[in-house]
């Protein structure tokens, strides 16, 4: 593929990102293996969603500028630790895709067999413990772990997706996405039902064999569990969040647990309705506690104003 191509091909797919939410403002980075020893990236400080040739910087494998206009970003490491890793990687796209993230945050983890589709090609997205972003400690953590997966969230910060080609790599990211956004629907719902173990490593095995994947784990195609974490080979099902719809968080406790519910019932009133969202706002819990004077008076003006305008 010419480098004009690849240029056009990483401007329209940074714009991608940007239009479908995946990263905002100066948010990530896309890179490209131009050959063994150049690497065409997005320089430091540029919108995705604006990007032009003129935001591009070619660097060589140590992270020195070659040519372009602006600096190579402080996280071209972390990209780096990826062509390290694996010789089959051309391309790496770094966003902050919000649901997974947020997911991170939540301390949920996405490394769970939901969709039959996302674990035959991508298998299990894991969560990488917290590092300061733009460190040499976080690069070698990625670089670890892209070893085995072609998807990783770092947490409480972003997703680091690898391919052959930038698409493939934008597509892991996009899968990702709407992965965390179906599952925290179906959290939101209710429960989330996981596939039963003995189909997940089954898919898994079959994804490896017939798609590919990171050579260290098809390597593991044919191995009891193919390449899933142990808690998926025994998964009896997610027991977070529980039927009710809201899961223990990781202290044990429900007052940080901040979910959505969909209610069975409609509610009875627009008064009881605001009162309910009143209380839950305000509190920032699920747990129904009396309101504080303060939160009466607010959850009364708001119905009379409501009252007045109809
Ligand atoms: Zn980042």
């Amino acid at each position: 593929m010419s480098e004009a191509k690849i240029r056009r091909d990483m401007i329209r797919i940074a714009r991608l990102c940007y239009e479908r939410h995946l990263l905002v403002a100066l948010d990530g980075n896309l890179s490209v293996r131009l050959d063994d020893d150049r690497i065409l990236a997005t320089k430091a400080g540029c919108h995705k969603g604006m990007l032009t040739d003129a935001d591009l910087v070619v660097i060589d494998r140590r992270g020195n500028k070659l040519s372009g206009e602006g600096d190579p970003t402080s996280e071209m490491a972390m990209h780096m630790a990826c062509y390290d890793a694996r010789p089959d990687v051309r391309a790496v796209v770094h966003a902050h895709p919000p649901i997974s993230v947020a997911f991170t945050i939540a301390g949920v983890s996405m490394a769970r067999c939901v969709l039959p589709e996302v674990v035959l090609t991508l298998g299990v997205v894991p969560t990488l413990d917290y590092r300061t972003t733009g460190t040499a400690d976080l690069a070698a953590l990625v670089g670890e772990h892209i070893h085995h997966h072609d998807a990783v969230l770092m947490d409480r910060h972003g997703a680091v997706c690898v391919g052959a080609t930038l698409l493939e790599a934008f597509c892991r990211l996009e899968t990702m996405e709407h992965t965390a956004l179906i599952t925290k629907t179906a959290r939101d719902m209710g429960r989330v039902k996981e596939l039963p173990a003995a189909e997940a490593v089954r898919l898994r095995s079959m994804g490896l064999k017939r798609y590919g994947g990171p050579p260290a784990a098809v390597a593991q195609a044919d191995l009891p569990g193919a390449d899933l974490p142990e808690a998926c080979r025994s998964c009896t099902g997610c027991a977070n969040p529980s039927p009710t719809g809201i899961g223990p968080s990781e202290t044990g406790s429900r007052q940080l647990m901040r979910m959505a519910r969909v209610t069975a019932a409609p509610l009875a009133s627009l008064s009881s309705a605001l009162a309910d969202a009143a209380r839950f706002s305000l509190s920032g819990s699920t747990e129904v506690t009396p309101p504080t004077p303060l939160e009466q008076t607010v959850t009364a003006a708001v119905i009379q104003a409501l009252g007045d305008e109809s």
